[in-house]
């Protein structure tokens, strides 16, 4: 049979199989979108319904259909599949996306529809190879992790391969060449040997990874193909500069979170000179100097992170962004972790000349629980700023770190977050303190019932980091009705207990369910 023939009978086939079915297309949020699917609509002569903007949309009709992730947001768009024969991703350049980020989504949404059984059609699109060869990687190679070749971090007077690794490489920035030191080269290599090093990246091996929980090398990395718009290992090679800058610069804060230690704040360095309160580490830090920032050399590929302590109350955090507008450098991407609680109008003021900002906003669980657990903080202030620099423009996305605290009821915070914050990404960190861990609750019906109701919510399906991956491990885990370890349980209600009396507050009048959780100590 000749192409030809071949050709004209996978035409009359396709046409056959796709009249009286319902399609998606999801795309860009370029007019291409719309284009593309009338032209495609009218070649196999179906009907074209345009774009779907509202998630209670259910299509009665044959034909084809299109939306996209600016129009409804991934969980919804998960939803919306249902009513679907097929979804296909359309397969247009970068360059008809407003931000790479919004290719990545759509594709990773893709993942999933083809997870849940739906018939999908994306995988031989130009526009996702660079996705599927850098997942194929990351699956295959257990090492490999994208940092080395874009990140700067100093911490406590050394570099860092970034602010999770364990050991750090033994220069600071101003000693070396990034490029060619011959320890980052070391790491490098072994990287793309997939050799593992548990030294430096044991968070990410045993934190998540080893939990089926999304680690920061699989999430970062997929996050900085789609930036910087990397197709190859050969084009890592090409990189001759740190492309992300992540500082620690002081422990100025106004909270006293409960996971926190002296050196990450003042307050909580205060109190536990004054009470002689032990903290997991009670060591001092050398904190990062801005000054290893080449203000200069920032452009909108470029990212800048900022933690502390607390951002907002941070004078070298002010000094910086002044610098910044008086160079006229105002275009990088520029996020601040911050907890919310206050946001000047001089700060506000200083944000609204940065045109790629982002804040990634701690809520550690649904009103009390937060309060709680992030002493000193106030859920609604929190949310109150949090649209304030939402309504400015800025980009949100929360932080909630899962532990022993907000396990029974993240639920809350989950359908909160669908209500008031559809839009923004949510980011699930594991709490690195054991007594507090998220694996230690004692009452395993009631995780499991707070995780059912997690996967019934659109959050649970952000194109944020591990949350997904996160709800399904702790799911998993509470199912299988591990045994608690009391001993940890114990260390943690002294603990605990130790703060309280501090600082005349009562477990029970927050979060009851875990007070009720002494009875499991014999
Ligand atoms: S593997 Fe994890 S710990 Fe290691 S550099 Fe990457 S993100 Fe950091």
């Amino acid at each position: 049979m000749s192409l030809l023939h071949k050709y004209i009978i996978n035409l009359i086939l396709n046409k056959f199989m796709i009249v009286n079915k319902k399609v998606l297309y999801l795309g860009s949020n370029s007019t291409d979108t719309d284009l593309q699917v009338k032209r495609l609509a009218a070649q196999y002569n179906v009907t074209a319904h345009g774009l779907i903007e509202s998630e209670s949309f259910i299509p009665n009709d044959p034909g084809f259909y299109h939306t996209s992730l600016t129009d409804l947001n991934s969980g919804a768009i998960i939803n919306l599949a249902k009513y679907f024969d097929a979804i296909h991703l359309l397969d247009q350049p970068l360059d008809q996306w407003s931000h790479s980020k919004l290719l990545l989504t759509t594709y990773r949404v893709m993942v999933e529809l083809e997870k849940l059984g739906h018939e999908t059609f994306y995988k031989n699109n130009t526009n996702i190879q660079k996705f599927i060869n850098f997942d194929h990687l990351l699956k295959n190679n257990k090492s490999f992790c994208i940092y080395p070749w874009i990140n700067l971090v100093e911490a406590d007077g050394n570099l860092n391969l970034c602010a999770r690794s364990a050991k750090k490489i033994n220069t600071t920035a101003g000693e070396i060449n990034w490029k060619t030191n011959p320890e980052y080269q070391k790491i490098r290599q072994a990287m793309l040997k997939g050799e593992l090093l548990p030294d430096y990246c044991k968070v990410c091996y045993n934190n998540y990874e080893n939990k089926n929980i999304e680690s920061y090398r699989e999430f970062e990395t997929r996050e900085w193909v789609a930036k910087l718009d990397i197709h190859s290992l050969e084009d890592l090679d090409k990189i001759e500069r740190p492309y992300y800058y992540e500082l620690r610069l002081g422990n100025k804060c106004n909270l006293m979170c409960r996971s926190c230690v002296p050196m990450h704040s003042s307050l909580i360095e205060r109190e536990s000179k004054k009470f002689n309160v032990i903290h997991q580490s009670t060591k001092s830090i050398k904190y990062s100097s801005i000054d290893i920032i080449d203000v200069n050399s920032l452009t909108s590929k470029t990212r800048v992170y900022l933690t502390g302590g607390e951002p907002t109350v941070m004078t070298e955090v002010y000094e910086f962004m002044e610098k910044c507008i008086k160079l006229k450098k105002v275009d990088f991407d520029f996020t601040l972790g911050i907890n919310g609680q206050k946001i000047s109008k001089k700060f506000l003021n200083l944000c609204s000349h940065f045109t790629n900002m982002s804040f990634s906003v701690s809520l550690d669980g649904y009103g009390l629980v937060n309060d709680y657990w992030r002493w000193g903080s106030n859920f609604d202030t929190i949310v109150k700023n949090t649209h304030l620099l939402e309504d400015q423009g800025h980009s949100i996305s929360i932080n909630c770190v899962p532990g022993i605290y907000n396990v029974t009821n993240l639920h809350l915070l989950f359908e909160f977050l669908d209500q008031e914050f559809p839009n923004c990404g949510l980011y699930l960190q594991i709490n690195h303190i054991s007594e507090q861990s998220v694996f230690n609750h004692p009452n395993n019906s009631l995780v499991v019932k707070s995780m059912e109701k997690c996967k019934k919510t659109r959050a649970y399906y952000t194109d944020g980091k591990s949350v997904k991956t996160c709800i399904d491990s702790l799911y998993d885990h509470y199912s299988n009705d591990p045994v608690c370890d009391i001993a940890l349980l114990k260390k943690f209600f002294e603990m605990n207990d130790r703060l309280d009396q501090i600082r005349n507050v009562r477990l029970k009048d927050y979060i009851p369910e875990l007070d009720e959780c002494r009875k499991y100590i014999v």
